[in-house]
């Protein structure tokens, strides 16, 4: 079947015809054949360059030779064992060794779940109810966090079915403001366990923390006793070796992660200092625990995903990444398109907008329409990009000079036409 009828077949099955809302996308989303390397092939026979890539998690692209060869031996010896392994040692250690702030660690399934444990265990830890977190950022789906805010203090739930009660301990302020933070922090510090952030924003687009921004929030949570919070979902693994508190040279107190932990099987870890960890069940009080945590097959995919990432890998994707970035700067500048090439390391996008993006209000005046047309002649053009503004691009290692070339072909087009009939 093709990927049009297979969208009106899946639409009587699933809600919206996906089992994740950003998977679809007018007409209709192409249905995946397979995929190897950096490319994706639909059931209608297309290939595209991926740099969408499960929006994170495939830093060594998809099937990655090691890692298919070593979970398949890992799969022939059992799927779940409900006791402790020596590989779940093994791959903490590699957190341990990467992440600056991690000394002890806990294996989940998602970044849903590291988040909601991380805040659980920052109240638990401090005795304080209320959670900080950055307007438009996004920690997963669950109730204390599904606040995009955008109006004052006290913040409202973000969808249907999450009562207020829930969210009224949530508050949020704006990125990359110093004053509202600290604004903040003086009515409300006392309450506060915990400030919950992704340190570049990559589910608004791609937004970077200001020069000097995330050493006023260290020193201001700490100077308040605020457990800091790193979300390194994306950034983890991917903003460099030690993620993005490695790159911008700042220790949270806890750190979540997911994505590539799991080496492109589904998983997730919190860690950070042991003081504040020992507290997590059973070692101490606060209770968190899951079926499948510390899965075989998630955390083999995970050690064989991080023998491959070291120095030179990191130093080979940056490369990469600077080759592109640099291509669409120069397009944009040959023809004098207004508007915003954003990105780091492996990480990229464009902000359909005249204005430099700081924060979730910027990223809204983002012109939605022109970045839909842009997405489409990418699209046609064999470049398989999130279908939205408000996502982050991504390179893996997999990616040749060549597709990035092709990448970089099929963006002039995109903001050629993109802009085309917005001039008539
Ligand atoms: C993807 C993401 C999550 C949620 O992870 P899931 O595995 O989808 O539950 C949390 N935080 C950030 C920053 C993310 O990008």
């Amino acid at each position: 079947m093709y990927s049009e009828e297979l969208f009106n077949e899946s639409k009587k099955y699933f809600p919206g015809g996906v089992n994740s809302p950003v998977r679809a996308f007018k007409p209709y989303p192409f249905f995946v054949k397979s995929a190897g390397g950096s490319k994706i092939t639909d059931e209608d026979g297309k290939t595209y360059i991926d740099h969408c890539l499960a929006y994170g998690p495939l830093i060594l692209g998809h099937a990655n030779p090691k890692v298919v060869r070593e979970v398949s031996n890992q799969l022939t010896i059992g799927t779940a064992y409900g006791a402790p392994t020596e590989n779940e040692i093994t791959l903490a250690k590699e957190v341990i060794d990467r992440i600056p702030s991690a000394e002890m660690v806990r294996f989940c399934n998602s970044g849903t779940e590291a988040t909601m444990s991380a805040i659980r265990l920052a109240r638990g830890f401090t005795g304080r109810d209320k959670i900080v977190k950055f307007e438009g950022a996004y920690h997963g789906a669950h109730d204390y966090v599904l606040v995009k805010g955008g109006s004052g203090a006290a913040t409202l739930p973000d969808s249907p079915g999450i009562p207020e009660d829930t969210t009224k301990n949530t508050l949020s302020v704006p990125f990359n403001d110093e004053e509202a933070l600290t604004e903040l922090i003086e009515k409300e510090g006392e309450n506060i366990a915990c400030i919950i952030m992704e340190v570049v924003m990559g589910n608004v687009g791609c937004i970077e923390p200001k020069p000097g921004f995330l050493e006023f929030i260290r020193k201001i949570t700490e100077e308040n006793n605020i457990v800091l919070i790193f979300d390194e979902v994306i950034t983890g693994f991917r903003a460099s070796r030690g993620g993005a508190q490695e790159y911008y040279g700042v220790t949270p107190d806890l750190t979540t992660l997911g994505k590539i932990v799991g080496g492109g099987l589904p998983m997730g870890a919190f860690c950070g200092k042991k003081e504040i960890m020992e507290l997590i069940a059973p070692q101490g009080p606060v209770y968190q625990a899951g079926t499948f945590s510390g899965n075989p097959i998630s955390v083999q995919a995970g050690i064989s995903t991080m023998a491959q990432l070291d120095d030179s890998f990191y130093k080979e994707l940056e490369r990469k990444g600077n080759f592109l970035r640099g291509n669409i700067q120069s397009i944009i500048d040959d023809e004098g398109y207004n508007v915003q090439p954003v990105g780091l390391a492996s990480m990229f996008q464009i902000y359909f907008n005249p204005a430099p993006v700081y924060n979730y209000a910027d990223a809204q005046e983002s012109d939605r329409k022109i970045f839909l047309r842009y997405f489409k002649t990418l699209l046609k053009e064999g470049i398989f990009i999130p279908p939205s503004q408000f996502e982050c691009n991504f390179i893996s290692n997999a990616h040749s000079m060549e597709d990035l070339q092709k990448t970089s072909d099929a963006i002039e087009l995109g903001l050629g036409a993109a802009f085309k009939k917005r001039r008539r």
